[in-house]
């Protein structure tokens, strides 16, 4: 990864916090609070997973989080700025610099190279890419000799690791990942949670991680369980994937 910034992004202020934040959708009859009061922090330097059943508000957990949905009520803070004083131009500017995306389907630009790819955030943000950060960054993600090559011609891990490299140009403070290793076998999906990982171990990067899978979330520092809204239960990534997998399966059954 890219290292040249002084802080590796980890302030004394907390990168993301949520402050009993609501979300409803629709009205009257309609209405749905997809969450309901959940107050969070992620600290700089740690890998969060949020878990829970379909429909338990994961997504909009993430979208709120990162800036691309508005709650009803409560805040959000991005590196202790507070999201809802913001108008959409400078939220578009705090996004694209303080946070980093990976998709599930990693979401390239297909006609772009590797590297074109790679750069794209800073092209966007009116910056001029530095061929060295860009060439540093597919290096660090294991891809320096793929750097011409199209989406079309890498493989899905390999596709995944550009994803990490473009969410990284920007020396993000936090990077939200939307189950990044949904669409990977289990070797592909090692390496790029070893990747993600590394992005905390050894940049004081924050990640927070939406996933289905047990095995991917016990590579996080913590385990944040949702259940209709709510925050359910929190575990560490240490106690393992079968207690993690136990406990969702738990809530899966609630009535
Ligand atoms: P998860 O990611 O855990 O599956 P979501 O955050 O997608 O959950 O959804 C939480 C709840 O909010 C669900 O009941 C869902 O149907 C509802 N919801 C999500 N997005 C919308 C929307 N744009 N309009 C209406 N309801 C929504």
């Amino acid at each position: 990864m890219t290292n040249t910034t002084a802080t590796h992004g980890t302030s004394a202020v907390r990168p993301i916090e949520l402050r009993s934040v609501t979300r409803h959708y629709g009205t009257g009859d309609q209405a749905v609070t997809a969450l309901d009061d959940v107050s969070l922090h992620f600290a700089a330097g740690t890998m969060t997973a949020v878990m829970g059943p379909s429909g338990s508000g994961k997504s909009t957990l993430l979208h709120c989080a990162a800036g691309i949905d508005r709650p009803t009520a409560g805040q959000v803070l991005i590196d202790g700025t507070d999201l809802g004083g913001l108008d959409e131009n400078a939220l578009t500017v705090l996004r694209r610099e303080r946070v980093g995306f990976v998709f599930q389907e990693f979401n390239l630009v297909s006609a772009l190279t590797a590297a074109q790819n790679v750069e794209l955030p800073l092209r966007l943000a009116g910056r001029r890419p530095a061929a060295d950060a860009v060439r540093a960054a597919l290096a660090a993600v294991g891809l320096a000799d793929r750097r011409g090559h199209r989406p079309s011609e890498l493989s899905g891990g390999q596709q995944q690791r550009v994803a990490i490299a473009r969410a990284m140009i920007t020396r993000p403070a936090v990077v939200f990942a939307d189950e990044p290793t949904g669409a990977l076998d289990t070797r592909a999906s090692r390496t790029v949670l070893g990747l993600l990982r590394e992005l905390v171990d050894g940049h004081g990067r924050t990640v927070v991680m939406v996933t289905h899978d047990p095995a991917a979330a016990a590579y996080a520092d913590r385990v944040v369980l949702l259940a209709d809204g709510r925050l359910a239960d929190e575990l560490r990534g240490a106690d393992g994937a079968e207690a993690i997998a136990a406990r969702m399966a738990a809530l899966e059954v609630r009535p």
